[in-house]
């Protein structure tokens, strides 16, 4: 039985991780869960899961929480997430709340001898250093909870870094795989918002639209394998079956395969070592009929070039290639830019920075707050991005 904190409870991780709490009542129970504004759904879960404790972003609502649930403690804002993380019957944490908001939480477990779950890609782009060595420092696990750093996870098992030739991520190519060039001036936010093979948050959808998450993931492996960047590979294969793949340096190649759901990665996280026995995910190969792969097209998704470069450059631009898109993504949401201008607003930020070496955390949140008034700036000013 492992005691779980999760973050984000009322997203798209945070709820398919409250289906598979339900599908394994004898393995996982859990004792945490904070929300952002979702006070609804909180206490939903709250009444469902009976956790020890419970926060939400604004004292007021948690004020209002209070007064609805019995023997259950209600906390608010960033210190309801450090004192969540550091719960001291915690096991591990699960962070999957969009955003930056979940780096001192991860810290502040990791400090407290907790193992941490990770779906929030933000943190290791911004600091996957120092998160890592402060993971080792503690003798914590860092486990992944993205489906493709979950397939090398499973893949890798415990093998070195040096038996590792590649780290191939799979992308789908998102709903714009086939869109030809010319086109991608006209996309709009609701093609954007429309992901061919998974249901997920609006800010990760749009990022897969841009391929922006795959950059990101790349940089997520990088760290989470300590796999330097030019072996961090990525190819594209719609069906999402083959969840990623390791190439080791004798030539052979091992994938993880399922139907894509992202209750697999995420029980598998909780679980790990072990494997729970769940039917939740079924495969059909007889129904795919076939698996196909393709180059991405990186005309069409510049993000793909900017993480390379960001990952390979290192200190802080990962954390301005970051902070610079998700102002980009709120801009394109808002209508102040066009699809194409995402890309180009990420790289006139990242072109601006000056980049700090094995940055510390200071260091690291002042350049993502310049990304961000930068960026800011950028649209605001009207300047051609697009
Ligand atoms: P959603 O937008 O669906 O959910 C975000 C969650 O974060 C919500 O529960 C939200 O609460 C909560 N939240 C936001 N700000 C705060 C805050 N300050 N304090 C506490 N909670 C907060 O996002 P996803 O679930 O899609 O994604 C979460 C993370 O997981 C992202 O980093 C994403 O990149 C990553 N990820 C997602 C995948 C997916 O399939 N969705 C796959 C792999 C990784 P509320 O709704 O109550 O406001």
């Amino acid at each position: 039985m492992k005691n779980v904190v999760l973050l984000g409870s009322t997203g798209s991780i945070g709820t398919s991780t409250a289906k598979v709490a339900e599908d394994l009542p004898g393995d996982i129970h859990l004792v945490g869960l904070a929300a952002g504004g979702n006070d609804a759904l909180l206490a939903e879960q709250a009444n469902k899961f009976q956790p020890e404790l419970v926060s939400i972003s604004s004292p007021e609502k948690a004020e209002g929480l209070r007064s609805k649930l019995d023997g259950i403690s209600v906390a608010s804002g960033e210190k309801g997430l450090i004192e969540l993380a550091t719960l001291p019957s915690a096991d591990i944490v699960l962070i999957a709340i969009v955003g930056t908001a979940g780096l001192q939480p991860a810290l502040a477990a990791i400090r407290a001898g907790k193992d941490i779950a990770v779906a929030s890609k933000e943190i290791l782009v911004m600091a996957g250093e120092i998160v890592m060595a402060e993971a080792r420092k503690h003798g914590v696990n860092v486990l992944p909870v993205d489906s493709e750093h979950s397939a090398i996870f499973q893949c890798l098992d415990g093998r070195p870094p040096d038996s590792v030739r590649r780290l191939i991520l799979t992308a789908s190519g998102g709903p714009f795989r086939q869109t030809p060039l010319e086109d991608f001036a006209g996309i709009t936010v609701k093609q954007a918002l429309k992901h061919p093979s998974w249901v997920m948050g609006r800010k990760i959808t749009i990022d897969s639209a841009t391929m922006f998450n795959k950059g990101l993931e790349m940089i997520e492996a990088r760290w989470l394998f300590n796999i330097p960047m030019p072996q961090v590979d990525v190819i594209v294969h719609p069906q999402s079956v083959v969840h990623s793949m390791v190439e080791f340096v004798d030539g052979s190649i091992l994938s993880q395969l399922s139907t894509p759901d992202m209750c697999l990665p995420i029980q598998y996280a909780l679980t790990w070592p072990s494997r729970a026995a769940s039917e939740r995910v079924q495969t059909d190969f007889a129904a795919l009929g076939r698996l196909d792969f393709e180059a991405p097209a990186v005309a069409k998704f510049p993000a793909l070039d900017q993480a390379r470069r960001a990952g390979e450059v290192g200190g802080t631009l990962p954390a301005v290639l970051n902070a610079a898109n998700e102002i980009a993504v709120d801009a394109f949401c808002d209508g102040q830019t066009s699809f194409v201008g995402i890309a180009s607003l990420v790289t006139e930020v990242m072109d601006q920075h000056q980049v700090v070496e094995h940055p510390s955390l200071d260091e690291i949140i002042e350049a993502d707050q310049w990304a961000r008034e930068t960026a800011r700036d950028v649209v605001g000013l009207g300047q051609a991005i697009a």
